[in-house]
């Protein structure tokens, strides 16, 4: 019999209707012949109202949180009643969701009261978004008549460092747990729904794996309970060669492998967090982007290179917007060891993240990419730490640039992509600000005026013959 752990997303759960689809497809899985695994993410938006009531909680705004609890109560109750027919079963779903909010308003008076909201607490008011959806599946599970049994991903056994926010699983503990408490219920053919994004410490202090991060819930669970598949349902058909409003006859990817998924990941795909494709990777389990509105589209399979042949050397093209480029410039920073490291200090220090990188052999400047929002505060903390200290003689940025990256694994070692890519680009007489390439070889990036950005991606859309795939 094929294990499958379907993980749900918010909008494939956005309404109780759809939360009805998510529990029909299970039971048409179940039917024929499939022992399912259900990871599910908190209701639409959920997880993003959460994080506003925690801090307006820090702000002491009590007035806030009871409206807070009113919505939440609103949303969850009149899902549960769109989903579920049996007066018993809904019932007892209610309680469930009253019981969570009550606890919730605790915990976010208790933050208001101390007038002080850390990681720890923040994790703790986030992770109610999944605490609701999960028993509202439950019950629509147990109303279409199907055993079923829900978990936190604590009570589930996932084990994490004390990142909260964005914590580790102990992987050996937590994939002990899993089997354990999981395992058995398959054997008894009752269906496990389990809380994404979840989890807790060593001593129970609840903890969350980081945004997104019901995907990795799914994929512990994959690789624990070695399923035949991760079925990933959201509300696209799958991953696209280029984002369909920029290029109307983009196509859909039917396959990719994990090291392709998880570089389109970070380039904003709606695809997994790369940190959810190693418990999977390791095991060689696949994984498919499934669209809850059209079940009988296979989706787009993420699986090892093997598995995920395909002779095209250029796979999808990105475009990452809203981006900045800063570039120190200096005599001083020639010959001289440490200069780099000195400037990324500085910026790590300050919290800003660097996308890109690019430098010649020259050492008398280095151009950096990173969010446009970040730039003003880039800017400030590298003119006072760098600047009439011999080192650099100038700080300047471009705050009007977008960054492309073109992905696919068959680039690597294939000669003649690069040029390819450029020419097209040149063709359409679009200046190239900054280049880059990973020495995986899996992407080319390079950034170009924003304006011009779209019409960057449609010319190598064009010249790859994307939309031919
Ligand atoms: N609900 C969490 C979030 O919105 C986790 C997830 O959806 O995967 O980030
Ligand atoms: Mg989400």
């Amino acid at each position: 019999m094929k294990k499958i752990v379907m993980k749900f997303g918010g909008t494939a759960l956005a309404t109780g209707e759809n939360i009805r689809r998510v529990a029909n497809l299970v039971a048409d899985s179940t039917k024929q012949g499939y022992s399912v695994i259900v990871v599910v993410s908190a209701l639409n938006h959920t997880t993003d109202e959460l994080c506003e009531a925690a801090e307006q909680a820090n702000k002491r705004n009590e007035a806030y949180i009871l409206k807070f609890k009113q919505k939440m109560l609103e949303k969850h109750s009149a899902a549960a009643m769109k989903a579920i027919e049996n007066r018993r079963v809904l019932e007892e779903t209610g309680q469930i969701i009253e019981k969570t909010l009550d606890e919730i308003e605790k915990v976010l008076i208790g933050i208001s009261y101390v007038g002080e909201l850390t990681p720890k607490s923040r994790d703790y008011v986030v992770s109610f978004g999944e605490r609701l959806s999960a028993p509202l599946v439950w019950g629509t599970l147990r109303d279409l008549k199907l055993e079923s049994q829900w978990f936190t991903g604590k009570e589930a056994g996932i084990v994490t460092d004390a990142n909260f926010g964005e914590a580790s699983p102990l992987m050996n503990v937590t994939i002990h747990h899993l089997k354990e408490k999981i395992g058995p219920l398959l054997e008894k053919k009752v269906i496990p729904v389990v809380t994404g994004y979840i989890a807790a410490t060593q001593d129970g202090v609840v903890t969350t794996l980081g945004r997104g991060g019901s995907d990795y819930t799914a994929t512990l669970l994959a690789a624990a309970l070695a399923v035949d598949e991760v079925w990933i349902w959201t509300d696209v058909d799958g991953l696209m060669t280029a984002d369909p409003k920029i290029i109307p006859s983009a196509k859909m990817l039917p396959e990719l492998s994990y090291q392709e998924a998880a570089e389109m990941a970070i380039f904003g795909a709606k695809a997994m967090h790369p940190r959810a494709l190693e418990p999977i990777m390791r095991e060689k389990i696949p994984a498919r982007i499934r669209n809850v509105f059209n079940p009988k589209n296979p989706g787009t399979l993420i699986a090892s290179t093997q598995t995920a042949r395909r002779r095209d050397v250029v796979k999808a093209i990105a475009l990452i917007k809203d981006a900045a480029m800063v570039n120190v410039s200096g005599a001083g920073m020639v010959g001289a060891p440490g200069s780099y490291a000195k400037i990324f200090d500085v910026l790590g220090k300050n919290n800003v993240n660097v996308m890109m990188i690019s430098t010649a052999v020259s050492e008398a400047n280095i151009s950096l990419i990173i969010k446009r929002n970040l730039l003003g505060r880039a800017l400030s903390t590298l003119e006072i730490a760098l600047l009439g200290r011999g080192l650099v003689s100038e700080v300047t940025a471009e705050d009007d640039v977008c960054v492309i990256a073109v992905m696919g694994a068959n680039m690597k070692g294939t000669l003649g992509v690069a040029s390819r890519i450029f020419s097209a680009v040149a063709r359409t007489g679009i200046n190239v600000r900054m280049i880059a390439q990973g020495s995986s070889e899996l992407n080319v990036s390079f950034v170009v005026k924003e304006k011009d950005g779209e019409a960057a991606v449609r010319a190598i859309h064009e010249e790859f013959k994307l939309d031919k795939m």
